[in-house]
């Protein structure tokens, strides 16, 4: 019989399943993914000579060994080739050499045996592209993803990559009648990776002079890569648990093993013991989930909405909440208003202003949440709702045409919008505090 006294007891010493894990409340894992990329200098060598063919080799058998690893740990991998390890794989994947794989080319055998993940890598400047890479992954049969597995993302640099010729199919330079779109963008880099952007999330980047800025229409989305997938990992879920970023917003970050560890003697074995083992306890937790470019996409789209988001700290100034110092804007309200819980999100400018139709609104979010921007009369009604959604901590602006409104004063406000819940929410009569008033002149 259950309910004795003793087995009551038993009971309420074991940890109760329902409870909130112990890390606190209960938040989305951060979407890591692990990859490989292979440069155009492997194989070492002219293709087709013996160096290149022995080089190919070392190279087939630590990604295969790399591969029974992950798979054993059931942790995803991705791998992204460029070019000429493809070409090597064309020439050299005979009968002899997939002996060991089953018959099957080393790509395939990743692939279909062991789960990898294989995307194609380029860096478009030795007279072929993506996709042509793609093209190559094809005949390997190994294809059909649609990530740019890395590119050269500003704009201002010779090697800037032109990401956005993929809102269209592109047709190959090597094989010309061959057609791809990429459109998930991984490894937003700078040449050598002595710049790269630590950012975290998934957003469609407006143009290539706004790349960091997410555009709802943009039919190309953007992975933030953050740093380092453990130590990274942990900072992200860290701004989880202590709210500065929402959980309807995905957080993500990937890292990058160079092959030369792989190949390293005892290499492996240390990847083991220091990231791959460790990341599965991480996953264990439920702290981080790992996965691949594509299916975090999915994930994205399903379970976050869609919502676009970019976690940039860069962007994020003047909010040291727990020093309490002086932030150096003097338009921040909170210096007016001492002791009051300080605001997540404040207007910064309004402008022009006077105007004669059109205004631009600038805004300062400090705490991610959904916040609500509207035009309220004199009175404080509302009249107009300029934009309703969840913002990520930063900088922010929109642009307002005041259409056939009356000539008047009228007062642009911000305010959260409390999961939920609607504009009942919305307190009308006086404009609050920190709303700006502009002059529509007609
Ligand atoms: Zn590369």
């Amino acid at each position: 019989m259950l309910g004795s006294a003793s087995a009551d007891r038993a009971a309420a010493s074991l940890p109760d399943p329902a409870a909130a894990p112990p890390w606190g409340s209960s938040v989305p894992p951060v979407y890591d993914v692990l990859f490989t990329h292979i440069e155009d200098n492997t194989p070492s060598g002219p293709l087709g000579s013996p160096q290149s063919r022995q080089n190919y080799l070392v190279h087939r058998n630590a990604l295969l060994a790399m591969g029974t690893l992950a798979q054993s740990y059931e942790v995803p991998w991705s791998l992204q080739p460029d070019w000429k390890i493809l070409r090597a794989a064309l020439l050299y994947e005979d009968s002899a050499m997939t002996a060991n794989t089953g018959g099957k080319n080393f790509l395939r055998f990743l692939r279909e045996d062991l789960g990898v993940v294989i995307d194609p890598h380029s860096h478009e400047n030795g007279g072929y592209n993506y996709t042509d890479v793609a093209h190559l992954l094809d005949s390997l049969g190994v294809g059909g993803t649609t990530v740019i597995g890395g590119h050269i993302w500003d704009p201002a640099l010779p090697q800037f990559q032109e990401w956005d010729r993929y809102r269209v199919p592109v047709a190959g330079l090597q094989f010309p009648w061959a057609e791809w779109r990429g459109d998930v963008l991984m490894g937003s880099g700078t040449p050598g990776h002595v710049n790269d952007p630590l950012v975290s999330g998934v957003w469609r980047p407006r143009d290539r002079d706004h790349y960091f800025e997410d555009e709802e229409t943009g039919n190309i989305v953007a992975v933030g890569q953050w740093r380092g997938l453990l130590s990274g990992a942990s900072e992200l879920h860290q701004l989880y648990v202590d709210g500065t970023v929402p959980q309807a917003l995905m957080l993500t970050c990937s890292e990058h093993i160079n092959p030369s560890k792989l190949i390293a003697p005892g290499g492996l074995a240390a990847l083991e013991d220091t990231l791959i083992a460790p990341l599965a306890a991480l996953r264990a937790e439920g702290i981080v989930e790992l996965t691949d470019f594509t299916s975090l996409i999915d994930t994205w789209r399903t379970n976050f909405g869609s919502v676009g988001f970019v976690y940039d700290p860069e962007t994020v100034t003047g909010v040291e909440l727990a020093s309490g110092e002086d932030v150096g804007d003097p338009r921040d309200p909170r210096r007016a208003r001492g002791a009051d819980p300080l605001p997540h999100a404040w207007l910064e400018a309004c402008g022009p202003n006077p105007t004669s139709g059109r205004v631009e609104m600038r805004y300062q979010v400090r705490v991610g949440a959904a916040f609500r921007i509207t035009i309220l009369d004199a009175a404080g009604r509302e009249v107009v709702r300029v934009r309703e959604r969840v913002e990520a901590p930063g900088s922010h602006t929109v642009d307002w045409e005041a259409g056939d409104l009356p000539s008047g004063a009228y007062y642009v406000a911000i305010a959260e919008v409390a999961p939920g819940l609607t504009g009942a929410r919305m307190s009308h009569g006086q404009p609050r505090a920190g709303a700006i008033k502009i002059l529509l002149l007609r």
